[in-house]
């Protein structure tokens, strides 16, 4: 699981324009939480190969809150931290220290949790000099930083990751490679999560092993269903009760991520009576950028008429249009109906996942669509693609050689990507297509 830092903090110190240098969301589509979580945004972050989820706490607007700015802040900063293995506090280097510093300082250090302190905006300062007065606050040192201008970031990443004493990464993915199927329902509040996965481990034909009697609301189910192995991931806001699940109304967005992050496959579920929401395209862009293959079901299909349906295909078409790869299935978790073709899809995606892409056949491929139709030439330059070869699975990475290559518009990649989809059948599944020029 990705460890989760949080930057907390007065506002105006710098905590967004550091959760862009983190999360370099400028050109990434971060999920923004934004409709369920009000101020709160999450983010993707990496240094080499070491990945993290960011939450940022600097969305809200002082001025709205008539004289409970505090109050806010607070409230804001509380469920951070709660959701974060690690807490950088970010204070201005140029401002010194303040009251509400003082405040935020204490609470954090009653709290006892992982904390970094950062003095951003140092850019071109004296750390030993200006930095000091920053010690009394009592967090220990202060790391001076510079997020508009890029300065001392990496340092205070590793710095922060330092702390979490993480085992070090496991280089091979062969999780992916021994044929068992990590899946994960995701979806909001409500849509009927418990409901299905009640549903199918009720089912004789789905055989499930050592209910766990896992700590509080992990979970984390191996089962095995006409001879495929599948383990279910601890699925976000679901409880065990006994022999069955049932639904916590807290909705974690940490946990969605981070269930989709370990998944394979992701089962999204949408309330058809409700159609596409805000909190679903959320969820949904972030399967999309986490590459997981994808499976759309439409949960209710038993309690909408004709018209709703329409409405609500028509909705998936539109909002979730990015996700057009994916199967899409109309169900009823509870007059089980539907389940069997849901099967059949998260089979199918987990296979385009996990696809074997021989060179020459890439190849061919390639060359084939450059004969149909070739690149523009951009300018002085005319790309030049030779030869193409596969990065990685889960989701499918296609590395295409040549020169020149910084020029091929996206429209002709998506040109590409459907001929590469269609000669490997990869449904279900996102797919990366990268360019790699030599000189
Ligand atoms: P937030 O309210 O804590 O999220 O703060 P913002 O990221 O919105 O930044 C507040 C102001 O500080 C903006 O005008 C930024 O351009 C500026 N700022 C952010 N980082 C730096 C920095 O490293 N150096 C300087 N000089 N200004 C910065
Ligand atoms: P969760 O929060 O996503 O786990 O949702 P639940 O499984 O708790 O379901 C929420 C509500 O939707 C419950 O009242 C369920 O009985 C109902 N529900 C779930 N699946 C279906 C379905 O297929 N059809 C209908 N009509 N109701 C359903």
């Amino acid at each position: 699981m990705k460890p989760v830092i949080a930057l907390v903090g007065r506002p105006n110190v710098g905590k967004s324009t550091l959760f862009n240098r983190m999360t370099k969301s400028r050109d990434a589509i971060v999920a923004d939480f934004a409709g369920l979580t009000r101020d709160r945004h999450y983010g993707n972050g990496h240094i080499g190969r070491r990945e993290f989820i960011v939450i940022d706490t600097g969305g809200f607007e002082p001025d709205a809150v008539d004289g409970n700015i505090f109050h806010e802040m607070a409230k804001q900063t509380r469920q951070a931290v709660a959701e974060a293995d690690v807490v950088i506090f970010v204070v201005d280097a140029r401002a010194g220290v303040s009251s509400q510093d003082h405040d935020i300082a204490n609470y954090l250090r009653r709290l006892g949790k992982p904390c970094v302190l950062a003095a951003n905006k140092a850019e071109g300062m004296r750390e030993g000099v200006q930095l000091v007065e920053f010690f009394e606050l009592g967090l220990g040192e202060v790391h001076g930083v510079s997020a508009a201008h890029g300065q001392g970031i990496r340092d205070l990443l590793e710095l922060a990751l330092e702390t979490l004493n993480l085992p070090e990464e496991d280089e091979d993915e062969e999780g992916a490679e021994d044929g068992v199927v990590k899946l994960a329902v995701a979806g909001r509040p409500n849509v009927g999560k418990s409901t299905l996965i009640n549903t199918w481990l009720g089912e004789e034909r789905l055989v499930a092993f050592d209910m766990p009697g896992t700590t509080r609301d992990a979970i984390s189910v191996p089962f095995e269903r006409n001879g495929t192995k599948y383990e279910l991931i601890d699925t976000a806001g679901l409880r065990r009760k006994g022999k069955v699940f049932e639904a916590i109304e807290k909705f974690s967005v940490v946990k969605t991520l981070q269930a989709i992050e370990t998944a394979n496959v992701v089962l999204l579920l949408i309330d058809a009576a409700e159609g596409v929401t805000d909190q679903d395209a959320h969820i949904a862009g972030y399967i999309l950028e986490s590459g997981r293959a994808v499976v759309i079901a439409i949960n209710k299909w038993d309690a909408v008429d004709a018209y709703q349906r329409e409405l609500v295909q028509r909705s998936i078409e539109t909002r979730l249009a990015f996700l057009k790869f994916a199967a899409m299935l109309f169900i009823s978790a509870k007059k089980r109906q539907g389940l069997g073709p849901v099967w059949d899809a998260i089979g199918q995606a987990h296979r385009a996942a996990m696809r074997k892409m021989p060179t020459p056949v890439l190849t061919r491929v390639l060359l084939e669509a450059i004969q149909f139709q070739s690149p523009p030439r951009a300018g002085m330059f005319r790309p030049k693609m030779r030869y193409a070869h596969q990065g990685g699975m889960n989701p499918p990475v296609i590395i295409i050689h040549g020169n020149s290559l910084e020029h091929v518009p996206a429209a002709y990649i998506r040109f590409l990507e459907g001929r590469f989809r269609k000669e490997f059948d990869l449904v279900g599944t996102p797919l990366r297509i990268q360019m790699k020029t030599s000189e």
